[in-house]
């Protein structure tokens, strides 16, 4: 591949800890550019020394963080996404050989969107703060306080997002953070490193660790931490979550979903299309909040998957991601390959209808073709279990009620959304999708400014709006006795 140089994407160091790069002293991690195959960085796992020296770091950094008015914690982290955008090119081709996806996607949805991040919770710094309660003679006041050292851990497709969305939240509250991105995709989290260090964070405010599932339980279980932050699988969730309830750590669960979009008779076929075509295409379906069960109202059936098929098939361009002209990458690993292709086949073993794709591209690399099954009923594994990956199911309802039920009878609440002209039954169905976020007439946008998360096994807690503050703060009460003090005996 012309443009992958091995060397160029290496860091420093695996680990980031107290301002510095330092190399792992663990198992290693070796990098793999998902278009060849080939590796294109050497990294290590943290060994136990080194997840409790970047531990002990955020402890010791947190507290003069804190102490600084929230205007100046503010300040560097607005610094940091300044910098983000002025290396907009040279970060998103790095995480273009980390993850696989395209450069045409990263330019404008991965450090992109982490700058947003620093630039929103940047500005809320210096507006954080309590409230004054009057109590007749007495009143009280809250404090907003960080919580402490906070552990944010990330999966492996929008690594620098999840790692920006985790920590401007945190560092704006006044927070020291350690994060362990996934062991699949461990590099831009390091470049954010730096980056905030270039901005004039204190070291040790915020740390990278790399390693996999232990590394991370490491983490979960140290007493130091006051919460858990993760981005994963609803397996991984599960077990996190436990951990942390045994130090009544607070926790934000983003977890996996099998989102629906209802698409009725009366809608823009068009605009269906595009949002079912975004909703599990873009990043080659590896996105958390994908509508991958799409239900198609019967009378528009035949239409929605003509035009379905036409747009893909004439509109994919698979090839070498770092080519601004592709649009269409290879999965991030071989083995999330394996996967798709497994419920590939469990898709056609179980009777639905390939409509396109279905296989592995004939090429170099972990890519699979986008894959369109119709005929999809409630019962099949292709509609039930998150697959991660561009595999969409169609299915066929007749009725609004009957939409909406089937819609909502999954274990997920992660995502929905509606596609309709009318008014009133876009919001009527968005208010009855058991779901964290419902689009009407459109899919997938997740900007900052709008909370962001799931509800039942797809999480708990919100990234992002401003209550994100809550979920990185607690209050403390003072109540103020005016006297004189009453005493019973
Ligand atoms: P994963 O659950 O396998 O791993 C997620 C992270 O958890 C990794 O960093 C991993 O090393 C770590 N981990 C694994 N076991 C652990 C343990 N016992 N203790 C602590 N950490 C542990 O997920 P993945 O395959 O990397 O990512 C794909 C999943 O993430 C999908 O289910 C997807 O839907 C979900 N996801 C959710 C969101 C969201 O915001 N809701 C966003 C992106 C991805």
């Amino acid at each position: 591949m012309a443009n992958a140089d091995p060397k160029s994407v290496q860091p420093e160091g695996s680990l980031f800890i107290n301002g510095g790069f330092v190399a792992g002293a663990g198992a290693a991690l070796p990098v793999i550019y998902p278009a060849t195959g080939q590796v294109v960085a050497e990294l290590a796992e943290a060994d136990g020394g080194q997840v409790d020296a970047a531990l002990a770091a955020a402890v010791e950094a947190q507290k003069a963080w804190a102490a600084l008015p929230g205007v100046e914690r503010g300040r560097v982290l607005r610094r940091a996404a300044d910098i983000i955008r002025a290396r907009n090119a040279e970060l998103s081709r790095i995480e273009t050989m980390d993850t696989g996806k395209p450069l045409q996607e990263t330019l404008v949805a991965d450090p992109t969107s982490a700058a947003d991040a620093l630039e929103y919770f940047g500005g809320q710094a210096a507006m954080l703060g309590g409230d004054h309660i009057q109590l007749g003679r007495d009143w009280a006041y809250t404090i907003r306080e960080p919580l402490g050292v906070c552990v944010g851990i990330g999966a492996w497709n929008y690594p620098m997002q999840i790692a920006a969305w985790k920590s401007a939240p945190a560092l704006a509250c006044g927070n020291a953070m350690v994060f362990k991105p996934s062991e699949t995709t461990p590099l831009t989290a390091l470049a954010l490193a730096e980056i905030y260090r270039e901005a004039g964070l204190p070291d040790g405010v915020f740390n990278v660790v790399q390693g996999r599932g232990e590394v991370g339980a490491a983490l979960v279980n140290d007493p130091r931490v006051a919460k858990v932050s993760l981005t994963g699988s609803v397996p991984t969730g599960r077990k996190v979550y436990a951990a942390a309830a045994e130090g009544m750590r607070h926790v934000t669960m983003e977890l996996g979903g099998k989102s629906p979009i209802l698409v009725f008779d009366d809608a823009d076929l068009e605009d269906a299309v595009s949002g079912a075509i975004n909703g599990n295409f873009y990043a080659s379906g590896q996105v958390c909040s994908n509508g991958t069960r799409v239900f198609v109202q019967s009378g528009l059936m035949d239409a929605f998957l003509e035009r379905l098929k036409a747009r893909l098939e004439a509109g994919i361009v698979a090839g070498d991601p770092l080519d601004e002209a592709v649009n269409y990458g290879p999965m991030v690993s071989n083995a999330q390959r394996q996967i798709v292709l497994g419920y590939v086949e469990k898709g056609l073993a179980e009777g639905a209808r390939l409509i396109t794709g279905g296989k592995a591209m004939d090429r170099e690399g972990f890519y699979v073709e986008p894959t369109v099954f119709a005929d999809v009923t409630d019962d099949m594994t292709i509609a039930r279990e998150e697959i991660f990956g561009p595999v969409m199911s169609v299915l066929s309802f007749e009725t609004e009620e009957e939409g909406i039920a089937r819609a909502n009878a999954t274990e997920f609440g992660l995502s929905g959304a509606v596609f309709t002209a009318d008014l009133t039954r876009g919001h009527r169905v968005a208010a009855a999708l058991e779901c964290g976020s419902a689009w009407i007439n459109a899919y997938n946008l997740t900007p900052v400014e709008v909370p962001f998360g799931g509800s039942k096994m797809s999480g708990v807690g919100r990234e992002n709006g401003p209550r994100a503050i809550e979920n990185f703060s607690q209050l403390k009460t003072v109540y103020v006795g005016m006297g004189p003090v009453e005493a019973a005996y």
